[in-house]
């Protein structure tokens, strides 16, 4: 996999999901499932942060992930799977934090995060976290963007 495939109505979503909860981090997680050499966002499901800390970090409401995972799972057809999460940087960087590294527990699952920089949301960067010997590490993906 070395792609994430967007629509741009997915990327103006999360555009503005960003910049509403600026100056605080939003959080979603995304759905999708493997098409060729990419991987295609095929939902957005917002997640409220219900970290303690919402303006330096992220935690995702573990509510809605398991309705998420049940209905998933419900799916007769079971296309889609959680193929990873978003999350904003209020002024930060566009690449996962020191804090974000540490929270890594699913190696595979896809980074996609926005910096929202005074309250303008800056396009997303996608990453995938892959185990390696010293720990695991942040792999860049393209995004593809479709109608
Ligand atoms: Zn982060």
């Amino acid at each position: 996999m070395t792609a994430l495939r967007l629509s741009v109505a997915q990327l103006a979503r999360l555009a503005e999901l960003g910049q509403a909860a600026w100056p605080r981090e939003a959080c979603a997680l995304l759905v999708g499932h493997a098409d060729g050499d990419a991987l295609q966002v095929t939902e957005v499901v917002l997640a409220n942060n219900i970290s303690t800390d919402p303006d330096r970090e992220f935690e995702l409401d573990p509510a809605v992930h398991f309705a998420t995972l049940r209905r998933l799972r419900d799916d007769p057809a079971r296309t889609n799977s959680i193929i990873g999460h978003w999350h904003s940087h209020p002024n930060g960087r566009d690449a996962p934090s020191a804090k974000d590294a540490a929270m890594v527990s699913d190696p595979g699952l896809v980074w996609l995060i926005s910096a929202v920089h005074d309250g303008r949301a800056l396009a997303p960067r996608a990453f995938r976290a892959i185990s390696q010997e010293t720990g695991f590490a942040f792999l860049p993906l393209t995004i593809e963007q479709q109608d």
